[in-house]
Order: C-alpha cells, then sequence, then structure tokens
C-alpha cells in the first residue's frame, strides 16, 4: 500500500512539472517583452537608472529560466525524471521573478505618477492574471505570484496620498484577493485531475501487476514440479523437443536415480524425504542455467540435459554430480545420507527423439544400478538386447505356471556324520521353448515385476504337496526359498496355511529359507512374520549366510533355526573360507541354530566340514537337485 501511494505521488510530481515547464517558455517570453516595453517605452531621467538596473538583473533571472527550460525540455520531459526536483528548480526561478515585479511596482509606485505608472500597474495586474492558469499546477506558487506581484504595489499605492492612486491601490488589492481565489481555486481543480488522472495510472499498473503475478503463477503450475521448483515432465519434454528441433547441437542426457531414498521415506518419514528431495534439486540446479535443463522426472529421479557435451564431459559431470548429491543431508540434527546413480545417453549417436533419448538414459541408469549403485553408466546397444531379452522373460513369465513350464526339483540336505538324508531343498526350474533358464535369471526379474508372489505361491503349495508324498515312515522336511519381498507380504502366512492345509503337511516340515538380504528390510516385519512362522511350528533359515549384510544382534533377535553357508566360503575352505565357517560354528553354538554347508562338491570338503562341526552338507558331491521321480528311489537308497 504505502508502495502505491509513493508511485503515485512521483506520477502526480512529474505531471505537475511537466504543466509547469510546458507553460514556461510562453510565460517567461511575455514577462520578458513585458519588462522591455515598460523600461523603454517612457523616458523619465528619475527612474531610468533603476529601470536600467532592474531590467538586466530581470534579464538575467529571465534569462537563466529560460535556459533551465530548454533543458528540461530536451534533457528530462519524456524520462523518469525526479518531478520534486524539477519542481523545486522551477519554483526558485518563478518566486524571484514575481518579487522582482513586486519591487518594480513599488518602486513606480513610490516615483513616478504618470501615465507610466498606471501601464506598469496593468501591466502588472494581467501578468498576474495570467499567472493564475500558468502556474495553477502549483498552488503555493500560484498563490504567491498574485500576491507578491500585486500586494506590494497596491499597498504602497494606497499610502501614495493622491486620491487616485489610493483608488488604484484598492483596486489593485481587490484584484489581487480575486486572484489569489481564483489562483486557489484552479489550482484545487488541477490537482483534482492530476490526481484522477494518475489514480487510474496506477490502477491500470496495479491491475498489470496482478495480471503478470497471476501469468507466473500459471505458468508455474503448468511448468515446474511444486515440491522442487525444477521443470516437471511436460515442460522438459517440450524444451527438449524443441532443443532437438532448433538447433543441430549434440547434447548427453543424464537420468538420476537417487539411491536408498524409499528407504529412508518409509523409515524417516515423508518430511525427511522431501527435504532430501528440494535439496538434491538444488545441488543439481546450481550449475550454469544455461548450458544446462534440469528436470524432476518423477519421484526420486532427475534428469538433466546437458548442452554441447560429449560422452567424455557428461561421465565427468555425472561422476560431480554424484559426489555432490551424496554430501549428507542435515535433517533434525541428524545426517541422512542418498547416494545417486546416473544414466547416460547421447544425442543423436543413441537415439534422435526425445522420448528414445529419455528412455535409453534410464535403460543406462537401470543396468547400471543392478551392477554397482552410485557410479555412471553410458547406454550401449548391448543394454538394448539385455532389455529386451529380460522383457522377453518378463512376459513368458507371467504365464509360465499357466503354461505349465515351471517344475520343482529336490537337492537333499545330508547328515554331516552319516551322510543320511535329512531334509530336501525345492528348487525351482522354468523351461522356455526348450530352454532352461536359470533361478538366478528369472527369479530376480520375477522380484523386479512383481510376479514372484504368484510363483512363489505356486512353488510353496506344490513343494508341500511333494513333500507329503514322501513316505509316512521317514518323513523329511521340505525347504523352500522364500524372497524378502514376498516374505514380508501381509498374507505371507496366509499362503503357507493355504499350503499346509490343502497337502496335509505337518507344519514342521516345511523350512521356509530365506536370504540374508531381510536384514537391509524393516527389521520389525521381518522379525513379526518369523515369530508368526515359528509358532506355528514352521522352521525358518537364513540362507547364503556371509554373503550379505549379517548383524549380529538381528540374528539374535530372530532366533532363526538354521544358517545356510554359502557356497562361495565351501569352495574357499583352505583360505579365509575356514575362518568364516568356524566363526560361524561358534555363533551357532552360543545363539542356538543348526548349521548347513551349501555346494559341498567333494569329498574332502566333506570331511572338512564335519570337523568344523557343520551339522548338515548340501551339494553335488551327494546329489544334484532330483526330479520328482527319482526322490523316491534316492531316499530309499540312502536310508
Ligand atoms: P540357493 O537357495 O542357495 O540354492 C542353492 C543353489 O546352489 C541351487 O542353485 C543349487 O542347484 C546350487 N547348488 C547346490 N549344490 C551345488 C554344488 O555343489 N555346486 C554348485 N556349483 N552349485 C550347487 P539353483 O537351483 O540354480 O538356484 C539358485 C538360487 O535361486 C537359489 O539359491 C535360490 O536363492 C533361488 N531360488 C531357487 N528356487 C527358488 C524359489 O522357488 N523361490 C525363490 N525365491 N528363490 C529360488
Ligand atoms: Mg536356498
Ligand atoms: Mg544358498
Amino acid at each position: 500500500m504505502a508502495s502505491i501511494t509513493r508511485e503515485l505521488n512521483e506520477h502526480m510530481q512529474r505531471d505537475t512539472a511537466v504543466l509547469l515547464y510546458s507553460n514556461a517558455i510562453s510565460g517567461i517570453t511575455i514577462s520578458a517583452i513585458a519588462s522591455t516595453l515598460l523600461v523603454f517605452s517612457f523616458d523619465d531621467p528619475v527612474t531610468n537608472f533603476f529601470q536600467v538596473s532592474w531590467w538586466c538583473v530581470m534579464i538575467t533571472l529571465l534569462g537563466l529560466r529560460m535556459f533551465d527550460a530548454i533543458w528540461w525540455k530536451k534533457k528530462l520531459q519524456h524520462t523518469q525524471f525526479d518531478g520534486k526536483k524539477a519542481i523545486k528548480h522551477f519554483v526558485l526561478g518563478v518566486n524571484p521573478t514575481g518579487v522582482m515585479w513586486a519591487i518594480y511596482l513599488v518602486y513606480m509606485s513610490n516615483n513616478n505618477i504618470g501615465i507610466e505608472l498606471t501601464t506598469t500597474v496593468i501591466a502588472v495586474a494581467s501578468l498576474a492574471g495570467g499567472a493564475t492558469s500558468i502556474l495553477a499546477a502549483h498552488k503555493p506558487t500560484a498563490i504567491f505570484y498574485s500576491f507578491i506581484l500585486l500586494a506590494p504595489g497596491s499597498i504602497s499605492l494606497l499610502m501614495s496620498g493622491a486620491f487616485e492612486f489610493e483608488l488604484l491601490g484598492v483596486l489593485g488589492l481587490s484584484f489581487c484577493i480575486v486572484m489569489i481565489l481564483i489562483s486557489s481555486k484552479a489550482a484545487n481543480f488541477t490537482r483534482q485531475t492530476l490526481f484522477l488522472k494518475n489514480e487510474n495510472v496506477t490502477l491500470v499498473q496495479q491491475m498489470e501487476e496482478k495480471v503478470k503475478q497471476r501469468t507466473q503463477k500459471i505458468y508455474e503450475l503448468s511448468n515446474l514440479d511444486p515440491l522442487t521448483g525444477l521443470y516437471n515432465r511436460a515442460a522438459f519434454l517440450s524444451h527438449l523437443k524443441s532443443t532437438i528441433e532448433t538447433s543441430n547441437e549434440k547434447f548427453a542426457l543424464l537420468f538420476i536415480d537417487l539411491d536408498e531414498f524409499k528407504k529412508i521415506n518409509d523409515t524417516i518419514g515423508h518430511k525427511a524425504g522431501d527435504q532430501i528431495l528440494k535439496e538434491s534439486a538444488g545441488r543439481l540446479n546450481q550449475n550454469d542455467k544455461d548450458s544446462q535443463l534440469v528436470c524432476r522426472w518423477g519421484g526420486d529421479e532427475f534428469l538433466i540435459a546437458l548442452r554441447n557435451a560429449d560422452e567424455k564431459t557428461a561421465v565427468e559431470k555425472s561422476l560431480q554430480l554424484i559426489e555432490q548429491l551424496s554430501t549428507p543431508h542435515n535433517f533434525e540434527n541428524s545426517l541422512l545420507t542418498v547416494g545417486a546413480t546416473i544414466g547416460i545417453a547421447l544425442y543423436p549417436e543413441h537415439a534422435e527423439t526425445e522420448e528414445s533419448l529419455i528412455q535409453a538414459a534410464d535403460m543406462a541408469m537401470y543396468f547400471q544400478k543392478k551392477q554397482a549403485r552410485s557410479t555412471v553408466g553410458v547406454f550401449s546397444e548391448t543394454m538394448e538386447k539385455l532389455y529386451s531379452h529380460e522383457l522377453h522373460l518378463k512376459n513368458g513369465l507371467t504365464k509360465a505356471s499357466e503354461n505349465q513350464q515351471l517344475r520343482i526339483v529336490f537337492q537333499p540336505l545330508v547328515s554331516a556324520d552319516s551322510y543320511k538324508p535329512v531334509a530336501f531343498e525345492a528348487l525351482l526350474r522354468w523351461k522356455i521353448n526348450g530352454e532352461e533358464i536359470t533361478p538366478d535369471e528369472f527369479i530376480s526379474i520375477a522380484e523386479q515385476y512383481g510376479l514372484i508372489h504368484e510363483i512363489g505361491s505356486w512353488v510353496l503349495k506344490n513343494a508341500c504337496l511333494e513333500a507329503s508324498t514322501w513316505g509316512r515312515k521317514i518323513q523329511l522336511p521340505v525347504c523352500v526359498n522364500v524372497s524378502v519381498i514376498q516374505f514380508i507380504e501381509d498374507d505371507f502366512i496366509n499362503i503357507i496355511e493355504d499350503a499346509l492345509s490343502t497337502s496335509n503337511l505337518p507344519a514342521s516340515l516345511l523350512h521356509i529359507e530365506i536370504t540374508e538380504s531381510v536384514f537391509s528390510a524393516d527389521t520389525a516385519t521381518i522379525l513379526k512374520q518369523v515369530k508368526c512362522l515359528q509358532t506355528r511350528g514352521v522352521k525358518v533359515s537364513i540362507d547364503d549366510f556371509g554373503t550379505g549384510y549379517s548383524s549380529l544382534s538381528a540374528m539374535q533377535d530372530l532366533g532363526v533355526n538354521m544358517v545356510k553357508i554359502d557356497r562361495s566360503f565351501v569352495q574357499n575352505i583352505h583360505g579365509n573360507g575356514r575362518a568364516i565357517i568356524s566363526a560361524v560354528m561358534d555363533i551357532a553354538s552360543s545363539l542356538d541354530f543348526l548349521v548347513v554347508a551349501e555346494g559341498v562338491e567333494n569329498e574332502h570338503q566333506a570331511k572338512e566340514l564335519a570337523k568344523l562341526g557343520v551339522d548338515f552338507l548340501q551339494g553335488y558331491y551327494f546329489s544334484k537337485p532330483l526330479e520328482v521321480e527319482d526322490i523316491a528311489h534316492f531316499i530309499k537308497q540312502h536310508q
């Protein structure tokens, strides 16, 4: 509000100055003509000297004013000049002119009694009359000018003692009062007109400002991501499209995906997540804005188009960005860290349209993340092949159980002392168009595309059904591998119960194997599920122990029944493997779980493991995974 009033004042002052100066040249000219005629038309030796001296001063003053008026016209008239200062200049010229006229009239009324005095009175009165409109823009000056021109002279005439001049004095004073009133009214009117005019201008300006703000808001809503202020998808795509269409320059597209962001969002909360996204956006956006276009693509994904960048520059820049993004964030007095994996695609080498370029960069990021997080990968055609193979597998996997392409094989676990089978591990097999796909390849695809739930349930049901046929006398448990994402699902316990009730398999004959990666998931949920299974009598094993994030305290809390030492340690039993296996045996005795060694391929390994106290052994040395029809024979042979 204050700024509006100030602006209005500034406009008014400038307009006042314009009105004053626009009449200045004619006003000065009239004063110059009047003073010259009055001084030189009459020849009175008594007053001549004063008149000529007065004229010299007056003409100098008028000359200075003329110079000021011309300077204002040439230099300031059409600019945003300082109105207050210009008015001051003007007034400083006008008021002395008035004083000069007053001096002239007073002097003449005292020293002349002829026609010259009467002429002077008429001339000065006319000048005062003209001034009411010429000076109307500035009330104090208009009033002062009328007053100073007429009042002192009229008073002097009143005191002259001659009746006719006293009469002239009375007339002069009356005229002065009328002129003051007229000046005051004209000034009020002019001021009001200027006010209305400028009020409208200010209102229009205010409206224009509002329209500008609204337009900006609409632009932001449709082009910017509200959380980070970066371009949104639509705006980025259209900018990228026009870059491709209008310039021939090459550029690199960086697909940036934050690592471990979801974990922070899920465990610490969305407030922390939002702060990290905002700060990451700021870090991405802090560089030269002309050379890059930054966008929040969605969730924790960002895109940067780097102008004029080749592969080398793009990789260097990406490494820098990873470093910047990995700097910890300060959230409520604790430090939170996320990483970033970046995929790069180059225009025009890798793709020629904005969509396919983004797809290529996304693919590069995706494959890079699988290999190693917080690193940079550049798109290559092999990726495209791998990706289409992956999609082919994913599509095949969707219908695998319906097309009866899935089967389960069973690998025995034997006692380390007697080599007699103590359980069988169910291992899934998938054959598509005559080709066996390894579980290492298809299980991860099933996990990524959310197919693991259906496939996992199928395995559980069929493994339990099969195990329930393994004879009444010798009842052997079945170990079923379960992915972590399947394990933490709410309905997992129901699926287990279904599998047990349809197969009539006692719960004690079912062992669930979860990999060590459970320790990186939400431990509270894992603990809850483990306890739930154990209270029902189902046993739980940790698979591939030693390859991932083991946490002894989590192991203690979980209270698993069995730990399966990974094949890599067995194979390395003469190196570091032995120390690790002995360490596991120590923990096993204090935490009270059984130990299985996986991947036993020869007699020597079997003996060494038995010596170390391992309870059970599993591996090709005893048996490869068996087809269903061979199990009965195997059991019979080894009892
Ligand atoms: P795992 O649970 O550790 O299974 C053991 C793997 O080691 C099996 O591979 C088995 O064939 C192999 N193996 C056993 N003995 C030896 C040996 O002496 N030498 C060598 N070199 N390998 C041996 P497979 O069947 O290829 O399964 C690989 C992984 O796939 C499994 O590792 C398991 O994590 C996963 N998997 C298999 N079936 C399922 C399933 O139904 N569900 C889930 N979620 N994962 C499964
Ligand atoms: Mg296993
Ligand atoms: Mg294993």
